[in-house]
């Protein structure tokens, strides 16, 4: 659409034989960030690589506001990008690390000053301009690399896993750090990355990709509600998938008879109508079955508790015999290994009937 800060169309890239992307097409808004999520070598890097003007596509185009930058040079698309690995010269101060690309640019040295503060401000890195970089912890030095790329003023800032280099306390607090520049910058942002806790807390859309193509584009909250494929309920947290065949459709809700017994549920796949007798899988999270102590008859029994405090993981086996996870967030009572007595239920708004 003419309002995209960055879209791809039908981009296809191949390697000799691997087809990395195939027909991948994404509009991206302006002031958006934007997360590219899969697998490792589902094509994440190729398409941000592709966007980047690092790679060109076998086939397709990549517009920057309408404008098509297929065959435009890197250093002429307004957009800089940021790896995992810093890339930054270790024998350069912080302050000449950022400086590098306005001096390639020729930028005059007291622009280059102003710059180079405006940035280290941005990054919380006021003072360590004459450090060396090899005195930087990991993310002061993912936070140099931001500023290097935030110094020649892009529009889009290109995010290839910035934080997997980084330990686990650093990486939740870069990610609102990284979010809150690209959100008080004006920025449009393109983030890769295999971690889905990283898209879910970061994201104002994303695009679920698996091998080549896009699976999925959506919010957070809708891909994590209405997943679209099975890959998606499953690459996206946590799922019970369980197999059937449609018996029943009344409006919008579908039942399915699986072998834990019949589920009613909604279809979130846009391009597909259900018909009885078609197989069908449902998607249920695990925190949407309750399970409810009665004493009396019981649904299954437990095989494995899992205490985390706020929450109790089960794993239980059905009366039918079929084993699914449900979690339980405060619940009265623990249920130990071997019990029984117990009701499982789930709502058919929280369940997903998914096409084969
Ligand atoms: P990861 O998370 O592991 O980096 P990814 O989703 O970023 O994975 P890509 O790096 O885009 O995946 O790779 C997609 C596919 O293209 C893979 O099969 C990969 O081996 C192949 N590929 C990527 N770059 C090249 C290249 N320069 N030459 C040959 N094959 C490549």
């Amino acid at each position: 659409m003419e309002n995209d800060a960055i879209r791809t169309e039908s981009i296809v890239k191949e390697f000799g034989e691997v087809r990395a992307l195939n027909d991948v097409t994404i509009g991206i808004k302006r002031g958006e960030l934007f997360f590219l999520l899969g697998g490792s070598g589902c094509g994440k890097t190729t398409l941000l690589r592709c966007i980047a003007g690092l790679e060109k596509p076998t086939s397709g185009s990549v517009f920057f506001d309408g404008e098509d930058v297929t065959d435009l040079p890197t250093h002429k698309r307004e957009a800089a990008m940021v790896f995992q690995s810093y890339a930054l010269w270790p024998h350069m101060t912080v302050g000449q690390n950022i400086a590098f690309g306005l001096e390639e640019r020729k930028v005059p040295k007291r622009e280059i000053e102003a710059r180079v503060h405006e940035v280290l401000e941005m990054v919380k890195l006021i003072g360590y301009e004459d450090r060396a970089i090899d005195q930087m912890s990991g993310g002061q030095q993912q936070r140099v690399s931001l500023a290097r790329a935030l110094v020649v003023r892009p529009k889009c800032l290109l995010l290839d896993e910035p934080l997997s280099n980084l330990d686990a306390q650093l990486r939740l607090e870069m990610r609102s750090e990284i979010r809150r520049i690209v959100k008080e910058n004006d920025l449009t942002g393109v983030y890769v990355t295999h971690d889905q806790a990283e898209a879910l807390s970061m994201a104002d859309r994303m695009a679920v990709m698996d091998n080549g193509h896009v699976e999925q584009i959506g919010t957070p909250q809708e891909i994590y509600r209405n997943p679209a494929t099975s890959y998606v309920a499953a690459f996206i947290g946590e799922t019970n998938l369980l197999k059937g065949t449609v018996v029943g459709i009344k409006g919008m809700l579908v039942t399915v008879d699986t072998d834990a017994g019949e589920f009613e549920g909604r279809v979130t796949a846009k391009n597909w109508s259900p018909k009885t007798g078609e197989r069908a899988i449902v998607s249920v999270r695990p925190e949407a079955i309750r399970v409810e102590k009665t004493g009396g008859d019981s649904q299954g029994h437990i095989l494995e508790t899992t205490y985390l405090g706020d929450v109790i993981q089960y794993r239980v086996e059905t009366v039918h015999g079929v084993v699914v996870n449900a979690s339980q967030l405060n619940p009265r009572v623990l249920l130990r290994p071997g019990e029984r007595g117990f009701t499982l239920d789930v709502r058919s708004e929280d369940v997903v009937v998914l096409r084969d």
